[in-house]
């Protein structure tokens, strides 16, 4: 294999027993370390979370501290070789520590671009990347006007701290204004046009040091109460939905200059437009099914970008359905279901994240289902998800 010599011999490439560095310590941490030290890597920590987190439990060293403790981020950094970060809501001034000392990917830039909406509202649209129309409000005399103009319903989401629907209210024909304002005031929010979508997708790939980038296919999304139930793949859209939804995907990739990889989620109109909505600078939710439905999967492609190894192959070899697990589904808190139909089913595989209490909405888990079909995925899914939970289905 002529062509991967130069590449390994390059002096930027991180091989095993190399040590990776994650910044955070939930789930996709966690996935991350278990893809990464089965390659041979090690795998170090840096978390304000207690010890023995999801993540922790699978690394070879966990640093537990405030963001902001330097001297414990010493340590982390003198054990690792390279850096990356399993969630966006990281301080800056962590990320510009450990960047001053660490190569980052992806970088800073990308992470505080992307963890503040009004920030990556704004990089959308200089960037020309087609999102639903938008106002920045400091005000409630902007507020105001950002719902004059954008009109009825429309939507007002907290610029930092955002995620799963937290943070946002929806603005109907009869909202009173004031009283809205009264939760967000003081605050930077993004005031953003209703999007009356048909459907909710999204791209995740990898972009590596190289430039080079590899996307799984698009993937169909279906929220419960603003969280993630289940992902679909491949999604049921039009191909001309699905060349917009990895041009904007590119596009997003290349407008950050991002290493490693990255999720969008997007909405879908009745007129087949591809809208962004967010961007996550990491392995997401949605992207979860690629661990046993594509060649190499989302873990993998990060391994990979962030220790400037060329990429994987992301193609999907079998339709999948991921169905997820909230706390929810626990019977109490520290009893989980029974989950003899997952186990006993022979293309369905549970994951869970080693947490011990489960609470309401908090993601424990997920499961994957496979088929010949992306019907035969969905059956088992519905059927699976059905005995779990036959209270709700
Ligand atoms: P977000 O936290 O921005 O990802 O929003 C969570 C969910 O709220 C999305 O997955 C959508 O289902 C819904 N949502 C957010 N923004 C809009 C919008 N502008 N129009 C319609 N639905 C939205």
């Amino acid at each position: 294999m002529p062509f991967i010599q130069p590449f390994l011999m390059s002096a930027s490439v991180i091989l095993p027993p190399s040590c990776i560095g994650i910044v955070g310590g939930g789930q996709l941490g966690r996935m991350f370390a278990l893809e990464a030290r089965r390659s041979g890597y090690r795998v170090a920590i840096f978390t304000d979370e207690r010890p023995g987190c999801p993540a922790g439990q699978w690394a070879d060293a966990e640093f537990n501290a405030q963001y902001d403790d330097t001297d414990m981020l010493d340590r982390f950094l003198d054990r690792v070789d390279v850096v990356t970060a399993e969630f966006e809501n990281i301080p800056d001034a962590c990320l510009a520590y450990v960047e001053a000392k660490k190569t980052l990917r992806p970088s800073r830039r990308a992470i505080w671009t992307t963890q503040h909406r009004e920030r990556e509202k704004l990089f959308l649209r200089e960037q020309g990347i087609a999102c639903a129309d938008f106002r920045i409000v400091t005000s409630y005399e902007e507020f105001e006007a950002a719902v004059g103009a954008l009109g009825r319903p429309c939507v007002i989401k907290t610029a930092a701290f955002g995620y799963d629907g937290k943070g946002q209210k929806k603005i109907e024909a009869n909202t009173e204004l004031d009283g809205v304002w009264t939760d967000f005031a003081g605050q930077h929010a993004v005031v953003e046009k209703w999007v009356p979508f048909v459907c909710e997708i999204s791209v995740v790939g990898a972009r590596g040091t190289d430039g080079r980038m590899a996307v799984h296919g698009v993937i169909e999304n279906i929220h419960e109460h603003h969280i993630l139930d289940l992902s679909i793949s491949p999604a049921r859209v039009e191909p001309a939905v699905q060349e917009q939804a990895l041009e904007l995907w590119e596009a997003v990739a290349e407008g950050l200059d991002y290493i490693g990889t990255m999720a969008v989620e997007m909405f879908v109109t009745d007129s087949g437009q591809v809208l962004v909505n967010e961007i996550a600078p990491r392995p997401h939710n949605s992207g979860h099914l690629t661990l046993d439905a594509c060649l190499s999967n989302q873990f993998q492609q990060q391994m990979r970008a962030v220790c400037g190894l060329p990429l994987g192959d992301p193609s999907q070899h079998s339709p999948a359905v991921m169905i997820n697990l909230l706390g929810d589904l626990w019977p109490a808190e520290l009893t989980p279901p029974d989950w003899t139909p997952v186990l006993s089913h022979p293309r369905a595989k549970l994951h869970l994240y080693g947490k011990a209490t489960a609470r309401a909405r908090r993601k424990m888990g997920h499961i994957n289902v496979v088929g010949e079909t992306l019907e035969e995925a969905w059956e088992s899914a519905l059927q699976i998800k059905a005995a779990l939970n036959p209270g709700l289905s």
